[in-house]
């Protein structure tokens, strides 16, 4: 997926997480927030042909790479991008499946347990100061790990890959959950998609082992 890049469809209606996420948080979130990310990444990118063969991944992979004038432009509406993206996919109605077989045993060695991952997560997304995002990621080494970002930063611009994320700008929850963000990450873990999560891992750690 290059450019120009495309407004992801959601995979379910907009009130299917309900109600752990309000359908129009979903409306807005989907319908402006995600689609101004995509649309602003557009525009950055217009007058730089030499970078439209680039998936967006790889564009914030190389963002220190990228012309001097396109680097805040990529980092935050690159970021927008292909955050929001994951964020959508790795969640489904009702969730799936809690973790199992690799993932889960990868959750165990680094974290102790499932539910001190779940613990470790909710502090970190918890105490963001401000706008950001929670993730699990695979480090450059295949290892798991879990930490927060400020605003859109992708962790990918640090060298590691993200398999589950989770956005904490109030936009994601204001409606819903106003102030309460910590009830907002806790009623989270009620939609998300193991099973996504466990092959974006499985890939994450195929890219790492075969270069
Ligand atoms: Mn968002």
């Amino acid at each position: 997926m290059a450019y120009p890049f495309q407004l992801p469809e959601l995979g379910y209606a907009h009130d299917a997480l309900e109600p752990h996420i309000d359908a129009r948080t979903m409306e807005i979130h989907h319908g402006k927030h995600h689609a101004g990310y995509t649309n602003n990444l557009n525009k950055a990118l217009e007058g730089h042909p030499e970078l439209h063969a680039y998936p967006a991944d790889q564009l914030l992979r190389g963002i220190h790479s990228l012309p001097a004038d396109i680097q805040t432009a990529v980092r935050n509406n690159g970021g927008g991008y292909v955050n929001h993206s994951l964020f959508w996919e790795i969640m489904t109605p009702g969730g799936s499946n809690a973790p199992s077989g690799d993932l889960a045993k990868a959750i165990n060695g680094a974290f102790g347990s499932f539910d001190d991952f779940k613990t470790k997560l909710q502090g970190a997304a918890g105490g963001q100061f401000g706008s950001g995002w929670g993730w699990l990621c695979v480090d450059a080494m295949g290892r798991l790990s879990s930490f927060a970002t400020p605003n859109q930063d992708s962790p990918l611009m640090q060298g590691f890959t993200p398999v589950l994320g989770v956005d904490v700008w109030e936009h994601a929850y204001y409606l819903n959950y106003q102030n309460r963000r910590p009830d907002y990450l806790k009623a989270w873990w009620n939609v998300v998609n193991w099973d996504v999560v466990a092959d974006r891992y499985a890939a994450a750690k195929a890219w790492v082992h075969t270069g």
